[in-house]
């Protein structure tokens, strides 16, 4: 009996039992002492995720409200460079548009490495702030953000980093790589329901903080609800409380063990790929490496999407096309959050049936390919 498909998708992303248990409650006064302690614990123990001392401050909107409140707070009328190597790179470089004075799109074809030269030009000319995706899960292609916070740090920008698909999954390392402030989506590598999402910002960023914010995305006042363990307007209890469990998940694992474990993963669908005779479609370098949560494979000559997709979807697992004008030419697997080794060689069964059926013929097993590297 099949009552739920299995999500293969770069986010969102399968929940464990007992996040899902954690929103079963009844409701509960968020100016009161239940839910401030629930803020605290989701604030320590996300700081390690991030590699950050600073603190979380926690949205109650998925990713981009994250992404939006980064850019509208500190980066208002200041000129920005914005590095783009896919969608999410684009869609902080059209949020700059927005609230900068000026926005600069630093781009390459999506999942090819970034202009570092550009942005170091553009930094002597000028650029206040700088936005990056660390983990661009359109293109699955993992960017270089420690160098980006070199140059930022050398030409005294601020450091906008996106690492929704990062944090909880990879490593990041926020305060050692300069990243000013640093966000997170819930519905992630986290594994917890959508629908939040997390800020962290430097002491320099609050120096930078504009004069001009947004009304309900204005972080000076979660910063000053924080203090007294709150958030400025109702927050959406029931995911905090989810996302605290997700957060103790973590905890238990081991952040280290949790990375280690999407490595792994995500190897293993690369070692499947490889063995189908197909390619990955990011072009990496010594700075721009393999997404360690998400992966990106070239569809073989005459398969379709749709096609592809739909006969997976028959198997009870959905994973993901290619967006925008990758479509028909990628489908992505996402690793992310409490996915193991059943899913995965789930997963990899039904794309290799898929693709026989549809007629490819996979030049070898994916999934034994994948064994291997999962060690079974
Ligand atoms: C999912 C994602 C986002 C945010 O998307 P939402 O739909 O707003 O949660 C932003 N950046 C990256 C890299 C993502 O993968």
């Amino acid at each position: 009996m099949q009552d739920e498909t299995l999500l293969m998708m770069p986010g969102p992303v399968p929940m464990p039992q007992r996040v899902r248990m954690a929103m079963a409650r009844q409701a509960i006064n968020h100016r009161g002492p239940e839910f401030g302690e629930c803020l605290k614990d989701i604030n320590r123990m996300l700081k390690p995720m991030f590699g950050t001392e600073n603190d979380c401050l926690i949205i109650s909107g998925s990713g981009t409200a994250a992404m939006e409140a980064s850019v509208a707070n500190f980066c208002a009328k200041k000129k920005m460079a914005c590095l783009v190597n896919g969608k999410f790179g684009e869609r902080l470089y059209q949020i700059g548009k927005m609230y900068g004075s000026e926005a600069i799109e630093l781009s390459s074809e999506w999942g090819t490495p970034l202009p570092l030269d550009r942005l170091e030009a553009e930094l002597e000319e000028g650029a206040e702030a700088v936005t990056l995706v660390h983990n661009e899960t359109s293109a699955a292609i993992k960017n270089p953000a420690e160098a980006v916070g070199r140059l930022c740090k050398k030409h005294n920008a601020l450091f906008i980093m996106d690492g929704i698909t990062s944090i909880a999954g990879d490593e990041v390392l926020a305060d050692k790589w300069g990243a000013d402030v640093v966000v997170l989506g819930s519905q992630k590598c986290l594994a917890a329901p959508a629908g939040l999402s997390a800020v962290s910002a430097s002491e320099k960023a609050w120096e930078n903080l504009s004069e001009w914010r947004p009304y309900y995305l204005d972080l000076k006042k979660y910063k000053k609800s924080a203090e007294k363990d709150q958030t400025p307007y109702t927050p959406a209890v029931p995911l905090f409380f989810a996302m605290r469990e997700a957060c103790r998940i973590v905890e238990e694992e081991g952040l280290s063990n949790r990375i280690a474990r999407h490595k792994n993963l995500a190897d293993a669908v690369r070692a499947a790929a490889s063995a189908w005779g197909l390619e990955l479609f990011p072009v990496t370098d010594a700075l721009h490496s393999y997404s360690n949560t998400a992966t990106a494979i070239c569809y073989p000559e005459g398969i379709k999407d749709s096609e592809f997709r739909g006969l997976i979807k028959k198997a009870g697992i959905e994973c993901s096309g290619g967006q925008d004008h990758l479509k028909d030419i990628i489908f992505r697997i996402g690793t992310m959050g409490a996915t193991g080794t059943p899913e995965v060689l789930a997963v990899l069964g039904a794309a290799e049936k898929a693709f026989r059926q549809l007629g490819y013929e996979p030049a070898g097993s994916g999934v034994e390919a994948a064994e291997k590297v999962l060690n079974i």
